[in-house]
């Protein structure tokens, strides 16, 4: 069920049955990092059952040409999205420039609507990273599309995700910068696992198998943008190498005052002998926040504007739980299960020997032969949009 509840589900499986036996057509297949500690529950598999490599051969099965990960892109987000938060800290605390903080993240399309609905004015404070589905489409149709020398109309992008609120930000009128519609169709867990049923596979008997070149290669941080925090934890991963230069030790790698279930939770970190680029960070308390369910945002929201409260950086996730408790994912959805699925993605984290974004050498590569630097200008024309203020009535 969408979160604020302004969105009925339609269910998109008859038009990706049509689209896979069309032969004039690439169908190429992306799946949130949310999915693999749920999908499962659909084959009567106990709540964070991680099924990644099984979900994989299911969607070679049902036809897809590639098969990628939504996590690739979560990558390219933290790159993106950390690069524009370094930025903007620059400007307000070195060029002492009037700049919008505190920066809250963008990767919720339920968020994004709720903010564009009743803070219009909080707009400029909101990431312009679109979320890693829609710069997956975008990807996908330019960069991938031209390496297999492929037109985009001649590509479709289907996601699998764990939200019904994604059905409605791949229709937006801004996300078509590949020309076309990035992202053509959005399924959710309940629909793939559908999908699986009525292509009669056996899902508990397949094979695992690993996921396709480029687009499926991913960290560790990218697997826990499923969770509540785990955006934030990925990008402070990242942003505290970049700053200091040096490497996070992996016992350090949980930002753990982020994680669990609390409605509203902070964390700061004071930075300690900067590299000579970010040298004016040197002794200043960086201070975020994470909240999940939108009535906790709106707390939030309130304690900043009545100058209680003082944030660099925020999370926001819709959904309780984050990702993992997403509308689109089996039913029914306890706290009980909402933890279960919780520390089965930080299990996948944990299991990974890539354990943070800028590693992610398929992204490295993807900024080396295409989109030069974050923030460049392809950056920002495929991987940044704009906000609608609420509607003139
Ligand atoms: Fe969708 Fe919920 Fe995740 Fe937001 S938190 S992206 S609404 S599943």
């Amino acid at each position: 069920v969408c979160p604020v509840g302004a969105i009925s589900e339609r269910n998109h499986v008859e038009d990706v049955w049509k689209v896979l036996e069309d032969p004039q057509q690439t169908v190429v297949v992306q799946t949130a990092p949310a999915i693999r500690a749920a999908l499962g529950e659909c084959f009567g598999c106990e709540p964070g059952t991680l099924v990644t490599g099984k979900m994989t051969s299911a969607l070679r099965q049902l036809g897809f040409d590639g098969v990628f990960d939504t996590n690739f892109t979560a990558d390219l987000t933290i790159m993106e999205e950390g690069t524009e938060l370094l930025m903007r800290l620059k400007k307000a605390l070195q060029d002492k420039e009037t700049v919008s903080l505190p920066m809250f993240t963008s990767c919720c399309p339920a968020w994004i609507n709720f903010a564009e609905y009743y803070y219009s004015d909080m707009l400029p404070n909101l990431s312009s990273c679109k979320s890693p589905q829609q710069m997956f489409g975008a990807v996908a149709k330019t960069y991938y599309a031209r390496k297999q020398g492929i037109r985009p109309e001649q590509m479709t992008v289907v996601s699998i995700m764990p939200c019904t609120a994604k059905k409605f930000e791949c229709q937006r009128q801004e996300m078509i910068d590949s020309s076309v519609q990035d992202v053509d169709y959005v399924l959710t867990t309940r629909e793939l696992g559908q999908m699986v049923k009525e292509a009669g596979i056996d899902f508990m008997a397949l094979q695992e198998s690993e996921m396709d070149a480029p687009l499926g290669l991913s960290s560790g941080a990218a697997d826990i943008f499923a969770n509540t925090g785990g955006v934030m934890e990925a990008a402070l991963r990242t942003a505290y190498e970049i700053v200091t230069g040096r490497e996070l030790p992996v016992k350090n790698l949980h930002v753990t005052p982020v994680t669990g279930l609390e409605g509203v939770k902070e964390a700061s970190i004071v930075i300690e002998h900067p590299v000579a680029d970010w040298s004016f960070l040197d002794g200043v308390e960086v201070k975020v926040a994470v909240s999940h369910g939108l009535a906790n945002a709106r707390s939030l929201i309130e304690h900043i504007e009545s100058g209680e409260k003082s944030y660099h950086f925020i999370e926001v996730m819709a959904c309780p739980g984050g990702c993992i408790g997403g509308g689109g994912q089996p039913r029914l959805t306890t706290d009980a299960v909402r933890m279960k699925r919780i520390n089965a993605i930080y299990a996948e984290d944990e299991g990974k020997l890539m354990r943070k974004s800028h590693e992610n050498e398929a992204v490295q590569q993807l900024y080396a032969e295409f989109l030069e630097q974050p923030l460049s200008e392809k950056s920002h024309h495929l991987l940044h949009t704009k906000y609608r203020g609420k509607p003139a009535v």
